[in-house]
């Protein structure tokens, strides 16, 4: 087990899911343009313009090679064991580890992340399959676990367990934190999914789009658990691992992947904190001793969570219509980058 876990320390893994096609791209006549081979590669059928799809059989295309990529009849459960389960493990070694979900609007990232109540994503079959170990182990020590949900909307940083002002961060011996953040106990899985499908309630919302999550926030869900050893009267803290599952922006507006472009597109109207991500991914990637974590509250947030001996996961969501071909061939660039950090 604990060999399986040294295996990904110091690199993110980089998975990519596809979803399968929705009924509006169904009848606006799409057709599929990605494919994934032998569960490793996307096979991306390369478009000159939208229109070319005519053409389809005669394109040419490109192979992306990942650590697992997810055609559109993975499970949930397949998804959180092969991108996440490991993580657990780990935090409850006290480690740290991060799973994002990266993509464009509608690519399928709150589906992978949260889910529905029929179908629960990686944050709930985490949670659940974090109290089922600790169950099998809880004769040798005490673990409490803590929950918090935040969001972060242009460069706000609201708790979405218990919505008001927002928050103000502040650096403490543990790090950058959201001061007043809800830190909720949870003692069953049964409490955790209903309470989180409220924190995604609490969303921010575009107001012209009453009803839909705004495509610009970020929403971070961080589970730290504590394991004690009685001491006497005295509980001293043996150990603390912390899991943050983060549910990104919409990626269309901030599609850049190198630092020139990064730079040109900020001060326009996009989103700063996800251009910071790319900014940081950038640097970890070229091996840079400054990593810009300042820049944005949602690097602010992530700072040891990403890089260093943390143990990162990325999913790059992707859509199969041709008519996001775009968005598809730049997330899968995008993962393509942070696949060599
Ligand atoms: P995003 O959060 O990236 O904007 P969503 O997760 O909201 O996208 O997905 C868009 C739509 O596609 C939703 O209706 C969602 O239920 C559906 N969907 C996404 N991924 C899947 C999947 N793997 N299987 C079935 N439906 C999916
Ligand atoms: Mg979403």
């Amino acid at each position: 087990e604990s060999e399986k876990i040294g295996k990904i320390e110091n690199r993110i893994l980089v998975f990519v899911r596809l979803r399968p096609m929705g009924k509006k791209e169904k009848e606006a006549g799409s057709r599929c343009c990605v494919k994934i081979v032998n569960r490793r590669e996307v096979y991306l059928t390369e478009f000159a313009s939208e229109n070319d799809y005519l053409r389809l059989n005669r394109l040419r295309g490109r192979h992306f090679t990942f650590d697992a990529s997810f055609p559109d009849s993975a499970t949930q459960q397949e998804v959180y064991s092969t991108t996440t389960s490991e993580l657990v493990e780990a935090v409850l070694q006290g480690r740290n580890g991060s799973v994002f979900c990266y993509g464009a609007t509608g690519a399928g990232k709150t589906y992978t992340m949260l889910g529905t109540m029929e179908n629960p994503g990686v944050m709930v079959l985490a949670i659940k399959d974090l109290f089922s170990k600790i169950r099998q182990r809880s004769f040798d020590g005490n673990h409490e676990v803590h929950l918090s949900y935040l969001e972060v909307y242009n460069e706000t940083v609201r708790d979405l367990l218990s919505p008001g002002r927002p928050l103000v961060l502040r650096e403490d011996k543990q790090g950058i934190v959201a001061a007043g953040l809800t830190q909720y106990r949870a003692y069953s899985t049964d409490e955790v999914m209903a309470l989180l499908q409220q924190g995604n309630q609490n969303r921010t919302t575009e107001p012209t789009r009453v009803n839909e999550t705004s495509s610009r926030s970020h929403a971070i869900l961080q589970v730290v658990v504590e394991y004690r050893v009685r001491d006497g009267a005295m509980n001293v803290i043996n150990r603390v691992g912390k899991l943050s599952l983060i549910d990104l922006a919409g990626s269309e507006r901030a599609l850049a992947t190198d630092q020139r472009t990064v730079r040109s597109l900020e001060g326009a109207n996009i989103n700063r904190s996800l251009l910071a991500l790319s900014s940081c991914i950038n640097a970890l990637v070229e091996g840079k001793k400054h990593i810009p974590y300042r820049n944005s509250k949602l690097t602010q947030l992530l700072k040891d969570s990403l890089g260093g001996t943390c143990n990162t996961v990325m999913i790059a969501n992707i859509s199969p219509s041709h008519l996001s071909f775009g968005e598809t061939q730049n997330t899968l660039h995008w993962a393509d980058r942070a696949k060599e950090i």
